[in-house]
């Protein structure tokens, strides 16, 4: 029997992703669900989280698949519960949110893990380390999807605080923070936004370095998931959302774990160890687009 985790928000990502992870794995027993309407066939269900909290002091860890903006309440209860608790992307609607949580999860000697599942592709470490030693010339991100295909009906993507295209962006985000060996800094950004919603359907960003990056939602047919780094000894490119490492178009090696086994992996050893593990750049450039980047409107946009 592996450590007993509770799932909460059961919807497209914790259905697609956290529940099968969770019941392949040895590490973790699904041991209860919260969701005000999501249920897992054989787990025992609650639809409200103090309730959980009260009735199961026998699960030590809580898995929040919520959108970003719900989600901090949930995670300051199950902090304040002695909880260890792993964070679905992004980590809040705010940086002040995570930072706060960091200080809560540390003032009571718990673990919290801001996930990233895309820095978990199989992909990442292997170009990380074959960019370790390289000069970098330039680098694009090329993240461009059809939002009526992967978030139907999601309308939270386009309220205040759901991120818009900077939802799938952050992905990008998560992996290129990761691979590059500096750090990244925006210089400037133009964010387009339908004129019924509040978040974007798409953006460009250029930080210094000659690192570049454009994120749309409009995209029907291919679908591009896409970051290329050009340097003096070849280009990398790292395709399909993480997934495929190409050096001058030749195919490389890979990890073969999975996202989101390799990120139950990681909580277990978090857990076990004491620690936490939150990296916020991802958030911060997103922040920063936010702030710095130019709004155009655009087409209104309907699912
Ligand atoms: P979702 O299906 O729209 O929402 C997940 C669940 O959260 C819902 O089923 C709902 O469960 C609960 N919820 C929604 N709003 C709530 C609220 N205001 N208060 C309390 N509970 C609420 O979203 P999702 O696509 O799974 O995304 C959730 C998170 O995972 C997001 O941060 C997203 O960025 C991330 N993610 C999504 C994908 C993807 O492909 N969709 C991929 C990777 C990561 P109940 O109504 O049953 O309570």
């Amino acid at each position: 029997m592996g450590t007993n985790i509770c799932l909460v928000g059961i919807g497209k990502i914790a259905v697609d992703q956290h529940v099968p992870a969770i019941t392949a794995s040895d590490d973790w027993t699904l041991a209860a669900t919260v969701s005000r309407a999501g249920i897992v066939d054989g787990v025992p269900s609650f639809t409200d989280f103090d309730q959980m909290l009260a009735d199961r002091p026998d699960i030590p860890v809580i898995s929040l698949c919520l959108p970003p903006v719900p989600r901090f309440d949930y995670a300051a209860k199950a902090i304040a519960a002695g909880r260890h608790v792993m964070l679905e992307k992004p980590p809040g609607a705010t940086l002040a949110e995570v930072h706060a949580l960091q200080q809560m999860a540390a003032d009571k000697g718990v673990s919290l893990f801001a996930t990233w599942h895309s820095r978990a592709a199989k992909a990442v470490q292997p170009a990380k380390a074959w960019l370790a030693d390289k000069t970098i010339t330039s680098a694009h991100i090329n993240w461009k999807e059809d939002v009526r295909k992967w978030h139907p009906n999601q309308d939270w993507v386009f309220e205040a605080g759901g991120m818009g295209v900077f939802d799938p962006g952050i992905n990008a985000l998560s992996i290129i923070t990761e691979i590059l060996p500096f750090e990244m800094r925006l210089k400037h950004a133009t964010l387009e936004f339908p004129s019924n919603r509040d978040t974007p359907i798409a953006a460009k960003m250029q930080w210094a370095d000659n690192v570049s990056g454009e994120f749309d939602w409009r995209q029907t047919g291919p679908q591009s998931w896409d970051i290329t780094v050009e340097t003096t000894a070849g280009t990398a490119e790292i395709k399909d959302g993480g997934t495929r490492f190409l050096i001058d178009g030749a195919e490389q090696d890979t990890g073969e774990i999975g996202e989101y086994p390799a990120l139950y992996a990681q909580m277990n050893n978090l857990v076990k160890s004491n620690a936490s593990d939150v990296d916020l750049r991802p958030m911060v450039h997103v922040a920063d687009a936010f702030t710095l980047g130019k709004r155009t409107v655009t087409d209104a946009f309907e699912f």
